[in-house]
């Protein structure tokens, strides 16, 4: 998508604080955290909704989520962490490709949910 903001990252005509790479995803830290760690996963593929997933972009989002919680440890998230996708505009989505909060480092209120 040539108006998304997360594809200019990917492509690097955006910087970014990349922490993680690799064929299927990156990892950056939020601009605005919402948390003391606020990362942001966020899938090299372009699409807004979980509903616009093939059975393959499943599969691949499958392995994106099992590489976050492999990593989760040494990005400062030992202690565990809110993982939060906000889909459509009642969850206030901003960026209309699909990503995932990592929030983080700090002991999380409960209502520290939406991001
Ligand atoms: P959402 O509201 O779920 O779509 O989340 C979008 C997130 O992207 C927000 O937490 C923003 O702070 C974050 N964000 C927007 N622009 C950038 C950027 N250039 N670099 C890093 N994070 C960004
Ligand atoms: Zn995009």
């Amino acid at each position: 998508m040539d108006d998304c903001i997360f594809c200019k990252i990917i492509k690097g005509e955006i910087p970014s604080e990349k922490l993680y790479e690799d064929e299927l995803m990156i990892i950056i830290k939020d601009i605005a955290p919402k948390a003391k760690i606020h990362f942001l996963a966020i899938p090299k593929k372009h699409f807004k909704y979980f509903s616009d997933m093939t059975e393959q972009d499943a599969v691949m989002l499958g392995r994106c989520i099992k590489k976050v919680g492999t990593l989760a440890p040494s990005l400062g998230l030992e202690g565990g962490f809110r993982f939060v996708v906000n889909q459509g505009d009642d969850a206030i989505q901003t960026v209309p490709h699909l990503h995932m909060h990592l929030l983080g480092g700090q002991k999380l209120a409960e209502t520290d949910f939406n991001k």
